[in-house]
């Protein structure tokens, strides 16, 4: 056996910490050890050409690279040996930067560790063995989730490219909170009128199937072949014959007794009903929890609804339906839930009609709102408004993050007051104006000259909303007292109330805040943990509508490359069962996070799906019986690794 070493400085990452020229002289001394280099850059060009050559002058057959974090460069060396001839699957990477100098600063001790875990690689190293991988069939077919501007975004790129999309929203239209804005900042494009031709391109587009009204219930699969079911509920309007007149909405002995959740919650509407007038698809839907028929069985002496409906659509005894879809790709744009004010006392918020978040904002200023796009509260044009940013947002005790459309979204609602009530007394409560994206300072200024007052509060600094008659008294400390006729609340982004479920559901992380975790901040913003799922839009975290449109057109270009190659590789670290030892105990089955394991009722034994099995070791560290074996974290190879550091440290102990 020959193994070549290779010590990494990374410039000065691991240099200023790690005496690398003594990790490098200790490994020669390693039993197998032929050649030991020190290279700056072990992942740049000289790096890997002298990796190469080594392996054909000295006839390397392992090979260790002691450097960053495999995250970042395995498949970069384990690409380099494989072109040399030699298995990637006989080469070891020890992570003497995270693991040791940028968690380290004693240079001795840190170079210590770097030399024992250099050791216990090398000897390691012996015990690989030469794996194979699996290629598989991808379908060519990608699932959306989530019909806002994130989900429609991906699904028209996706279909645009050629491939069949399934666009699953779980309301009864696309649109998401876009839907919902008046306007939209800096430039303020009326947000329906850029928003509806695009329901408009999917509902229209031939390679997109849309399942509105419509949740995912179960994930099953891998990269290029998911099994997915998703639940239809009955709308108990029948979409083909529904034309969308709104006949029956006027009939309904509802009509204008419930509430508009779309408005949020500020107008009422029928039990049957369309979220709005542009909705996508323009179907009828009967709300369940408000239809007395469906209720309670009956809707006083006539059911006003059907003799309304001419084209005879209502149906109440449609039911829930189970849809079973194939495809090689997932695309999650779940978006996100507005901050809940009135769990902070401090706002008042839900006290009286004076104190609106910026959502209710923006449902008040659109013409298709409950007021027809006039500012009144009450019935009255307000002449004193106060905004009051950060709320829910940047909170050392809540959440921590900035909403990042808080700043900016304010500013816009700001300027459509003075727009429509030019004689008003504007003022925003602000602690740092984050006007970072293209077009956004200038934005900010412009309103600035609009004569709408800024003032500073240190995020910490006592506020209050007190309510006093008709108007409310804002008590900000530094500031005098203002007493308003209206205060808006700029309610920051939140993860959605079903994130943590459907994490579970898709079998991909949450990042402390709970927004969907990607695979890496920085280089792989769009992938999750799990191949083969993409994110995109405020389900990953809070961001604006130029930043949703640009992620998801990434999510979507990624979730087509494995379609656009038709099949995938797998890797081969997989869980291995010795059938002799397998006793049937089935605990394992229990704790495969990747359904990976199934039970041979037959011969009474567990059988691994090396496709799905991630090779994370849970089953294997489970197995009384000890018949589960990683491929490439076998018992022998992990003593040899401890071993090997043991020994190493010994030696220099002596
Ligand atoms: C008050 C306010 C004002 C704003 N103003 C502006 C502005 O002027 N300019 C700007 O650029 N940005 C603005 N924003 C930000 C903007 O709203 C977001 O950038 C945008 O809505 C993000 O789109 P999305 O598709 O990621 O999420 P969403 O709009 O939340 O869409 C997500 C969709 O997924 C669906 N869904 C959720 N879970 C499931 C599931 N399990 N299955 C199926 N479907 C599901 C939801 O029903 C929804 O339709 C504002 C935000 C707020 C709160």
């Amino acid at each position: 056996m020959n193994i070549g070493v290779y010590v990494c400085e990374c410039g000065i990452n691991i240099a200023a910490t790690v005496d690398v020229g003594k990790v490098v002289e200790e490994a020669k001394s390693l039993p197998n050890v032929v050649i030991s280099r020190l290279n700056k850059y072990t992942c740049s060009d000289p790096g890997q050409e002298s990796i190469k050559k080594d392996i054909i002058d000295f006839n390397l057959d392992r090979v260790v690279v002691a450097s960053c974090s495999p995250r970042m460069h395995e498949s970069t060396f384990r690409s380099v040996v494989e072109e040399t001839g030699v298995n990637p699957y006989c080469f070891e990477m020890v992570n003497i930067r995270e693991h040791v100098s940028w968690v380290h600063s004693n240079k001795e001790k840190a170079t210590l560790k770097a030399i024992d875990l250099v050791a216990g690689a090398v000897a390691r190293a012996a015990f690989l063995e030469p794996l194979e991988r699996k290629e598989v069939d991808v379908i060519p077919k990608t699932l959306v989730v989530g019909g806002g501007i994130a989900g429609i975004q991906s699904a028209l790129e996706i279909a645009n490219n050629g491939f069949q999309v399934y666009l699953v929203e779980s309301s009864p239209s696309l649109g998401g909170r876009m839907a919902q804005l008046d306007k939209t900042f800096p430039t303020l494009d009326c947000s329906a009128c850029i928003l509806t031709p695009k329901m408009v391109d999917v509902a229209r587009h031939p390679k997109i199937e849309l399942l509105t009204y419509s949740e995912v219930e179960e994930v099953g699969g891998y990269i290029g072949n998911f099994n997915v079911k998703v639940k239809k509920k009955p709308r108990y309007v029948d979409i083909e014959k529904c034309v969308g007149c709104g006949l029956c909405a006027e009939a309904c002995r509802l009509k204008g007794k419930v509430l508009n959740e779309f408005d949020e919650n500020l107008s009422k509407r029928s039990a049957i009903y369309v979220p709005f007038p542009q909705a996508v698809p323009l179907k009828y839907t009967i709300d369940p929890e408000r239809c007395n028929m469906l209720k309670f069985g009956k809707c006083g002496s006539e059911l006003l609804c059907v003799a309304a409906c001419e084209r005879d659509a209502i149906d109440f005894n449609q039911e829930e339906e189970i849809i079973e879809l194939d495809v090689g790709t997932i695309v999650v744009a779940t978006g996100f839930d507005s901050f809940d004010p009135s769990t902070e006392k401090k706002y008042g918020y839900g006290e009286s009609p004076n104190v609106i978040t910026g959502m209710e904002f923006e449902r008040i200023a659109n013409a298709a709102g409950p007021t027809e796009g006039h500012l009144e509260i009450n019935g009255k044009e307000p002449k004193k408004i106060v905004f009051i940013q950060c709320v829910g947002s940047r909170d050392k005790d809540g959440n921590e993050y900035c909403s990042r459309v808080c700043c900016m979204y304010t500013a816009k609602q700001a300027h459509m007051v003075r727009d429509k009530i030019p004689d008003s007394e504007i003022f925003v409560y602000y602690t740092d104006i984050r006007a970072f994206g293209k077009g956004f300072e200038e934005f900010y200024n412009r309103v600035q000259n609009e004569n709408v007052i800024y003032l500073r509060r240190e995020l910490n600094d006592f506020i209050q909303i007190v309510h006093n008659g008709s108007a409310v008294m804002v008590k900000a400390e530094g500031h005098p007292d203002i007493a308003a006729d209206l205060v808006v609340l700029a309610t920051g982004l939140v993860p959605r109330a079903d994130s943590k479920d459907f994490a579970k559901t898709l079998n991909i992380s949450q990042s402390a805040d709970g927004f969907f975790l990607e695979a890496h901040p920085k280089l792989r913003p769009l992938d999750t943990f799990t191949d083969g799922i993409f994110i995109a839009g405020c389900c990953q975290s809070p961001k604006d509508i130029p930043d949703a449109v640009a992620q998801a057109s990434g999510a979507a270009v990624k979730a087509t490359i494995p379609l656009a190659q038709g099949k995938v590789v797998i890797e081969a670290i997989s869980a291995v069962i010795n059938e002799d030892l397998c006793s049937g105990c089935r605990i394992c089955e229990k704790l495969c996070a990747f359904s990976a394991l199934e039970f041979d009722s037959e011969n009474k034994i567990m059988k691994v799906n090396d496709v799905v099995c991630k090779g994370c070791g849970s089953c294997a560290a489970a197995c009384p019986t000890g018949a589960i074996s990683m491929n490439h974290f076998s018992n022998k190879q992990v003593i040899a690794q401890i071993g090997g550091i043991l020994e190493k440290r010994r030696s220099l102990i002596v």
